[in-house]
């Protein structure tokens, strides 16, 4: 597998997350809850960006998609359909002699080693052990379903059992009909959704990677069965389009085929989209070739029909299905990873290039250090930055006010009217945005401001009629 020096260590970034309002601990106050997490002010304009940028590569600029946004709780007959309620379970483990609690074919693969499973269930191989104490005293895995249940109305019994949807894709399966029947769509089409999942994850970790709450961006592509090899590999290559226009470079982006033996027994094809985190490859993104499957487990525990009627062939079927399924806090964790830079810069601000900071050597004469999150311009959870240059010139802050305002109509923009100005760049380097544009003497004199560059540190003059075209043609995504 391909390697990179990493730019960030998972706990310097979680450091970051935290100190700028990206991520916070879930009830922080009473000690946090595992698997849980809080998007703050930054870290919410991120997953916005995220959601923003998928809609529109997936819906928006499409004519062959159409949107949906289903209830999280459904009838708890679609997740017998779906096989959820039997069969959405992953293989866990105790340690009988520390007490700890893991998921089993992750501590295998970690210890160089693949868990066995037969038709009797799972069993450990020899000499796996516990990664917290060491012993190697683990009771036979046995499987745990992912299903947070709860209950629907005021009694708690077995009739009113309803489960936290563990994806969005079911909603989209289940309501194929109606959406077919009012979107004037022909086959091959998709339904796209946004939205929350639950999963009661055994072992959530590596921060916001694998939680028990998180979003799912889901598209469900429907086409005529035979034509799947064609559609599957569309996909695949659309999504890994996607994510370098986002600012994932190639060289951190890996596309993995499953093997046939790795495959449900109902998928055709699948290929998780891989990105290279502090803490290994790691999935972003699954897409599948998942057959007729869905939609016929449907047809036959509903009794309704599933099947498709094709006017130019006047053809019966039910469709075949491409699911490419991403993760909206993955994504956003990957683009956290990827933007977080250390860099020595220029005194100055102005004069000489930033340089990536070389750990364990002293800072050189002249320069200082900072911290830079590189994101994407499209993708930056604030686009731009307005200083009036001095807070108590009244003539200077009027005019920044305005240009503030007029940006503000386009793009998510932050006023810093405190402080020295170097200290104000700075401070938005670190949370990753984009754009500063000072108002200064000279604006009122020739209404030009400067507009410095976060990577480059270069400052422009612009003038501020051009200002707006200016920054949307770097914003553009
Ligand atoms: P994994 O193997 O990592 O458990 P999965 O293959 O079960 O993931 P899918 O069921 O294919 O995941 O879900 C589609 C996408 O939803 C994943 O690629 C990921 O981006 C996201 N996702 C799944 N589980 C989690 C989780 N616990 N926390 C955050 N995102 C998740």
């Amino acid at each position: 597998m391909k390697t990179r020096p990493h730019k960030a260590t998972l706990e310097a970034l979680i450091s970051l997350c935290k100190r700028r309002g990206f991520i916070f601990q879930s009830s922080e106050l009473y000690d946090g809850l595992n698997g849980f997490w809080d998007y703050g002010p930054l870290g919410c304009e991120l997953k916005r960006r995220v959601r923003e940028a998928w809609w529109k590569a997936m819906v928006q600029r499409r004519e062959d998609v159409v949107g949906l946004d289903s209830a999280i709780i459904m009838h708890p007959r679609v997740w017998e359909a779906s096989g959820h309620t039997t069969s959405f379970a992953d293989p866990m483990v105790d340690c009988r002699a520390c007490r700890k609690r893991f998921r089993a074919d992750v501590l295998c693969e970690e210890q160089g080693q693949q868990l066995v499973q037969t038709a009797q269930g799972y069993s450990l191989p020899e000499g796996i052990k516990c990664p917290a104490c060491g012993a190697r005293d683990l009771t036979p895995p046995r499987a745990f379903n992912l299903m947070f249940k709860t209950f629907v109305g005021p009694l708690e019994e077995e009739s009113a059992v309803a489960y936290l949807r563990p994806e969005t894709a079911q909603g989209i399966f289940v309501q194929f009909q109606n959406v077919l029947a009012v979107s004037r769509q022909k086959i091959p089409f998709g339904i796209a959704q946004i939205g929350k999942a639950f999963r009661n994850e055994i072992n959530p970790r590596h921060f916001t990677f694998r939680s028990r709450e998180f979003e799912q961006m889901e598209l469900e592509y429907f086409i005529k069965p035979g034509s799947d090899t064609q559609w599957y590999e569309y996909w695949v290559a659309e999504r890994l389009k996607w994510y370098e226009a986002i600012g994932l470079p190639a060289t951190s982006l890996q596309a993995s085929a499953y093997p046939p033996d790795k495959l449900a027994h109902y998928a055709k094809a699948c290929t998780d989209v891989l990105y290279d985190f502090p803490f290994g490859w790691q999935e972003l993104e699954g897409i599948a070739a998942r057959g007729a499957f869905d939609l016929t487990q449907h047809q036959t525990h509903s009794g309704k029909s599933m099947e498709y009627f094709d006017p130019e062939t006047r053809e019966k079927f039910i469709p075949h299905v491409i699911e490419p399924s991403a993760g909206v806090d993955r994504v956003a964790l990957a683009l956290l990873c990827e933007a977080y830079r250390e860099e020595w810069v220029p005194k100055a601000d102005v004069a000489g290039e930033p340089r990536r900071a070389e750990p364990g050597k002293p800072v050189p004469e002249g320069y200082e250090p900072r911290t830079v999150m590189a994101f994407a311009p499209a993708m930056a959870p604030i686009q731009v930055a307005v200083f009036p240059l001095l807070k108590n010139k009244p003539e200077l802050v009027a005019q920044a006010r305005t240009v503030f305002s007029q940006l503000q109509r386009r793009w998510t923009c932050f006023w810093d009217q405190t402080g020295a100005i170097g200290r104000r760049y700075r401070r938005q380097d670190e949370i990753g945005t984009p754009f500063g544009v000072t108002i200064d003497f000279q604006t009122l004199q020739d209404q030009t401001v400067t507009l410095r560059d976060r990577d480059t540190m270069q400052q422009d003059h612009v003038h501020v009629d051009d200002l707006q075209a200016y920054i949307a043609k770097k914003i553009a995504y």
